[in-house]
């Protein structure tokens, strides 16, 4: 163990979050929800890949993901509407 751990929980359905390389949490406007909220909320707003170019003409994917707009708040009223 390297000092303590921080324990993060899911502000939607309380499960513990998996944040770093190997969880799966995703980033909302202010603050994480578990990848299974994610997952869920994705039926109604997909992740939108696209292909955009900088100024200096290189190619680049843009990742749109609505879900990093929405905030906590947000997020629930909609699950709750989902039921
Ligand atoms: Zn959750």
């Amino acid at each position: 163990m390297f000092g303590k751990k921080k324990e993060t929980n899911c502000p939607i359905c309380g499960q513990e979050l998996k944040t770093g390389i190997f969880g799966d949490a995703v980033k909302v406007a202010d603050g994480f929800i578990c990848g299974a909220c994610a997952s869920k909320l994705r039926n109604d707003f997909p992740v939108k890949e696209g292909i955009s170019y900088s100024y200096q003409g290189a190619k680049r994917i843009d990742n749109n993901d609505p879900l990093t707009g929405f905030t906590i708040k947000y997020i629930k009223e909609r699950m709750e509407d989902m039921g």
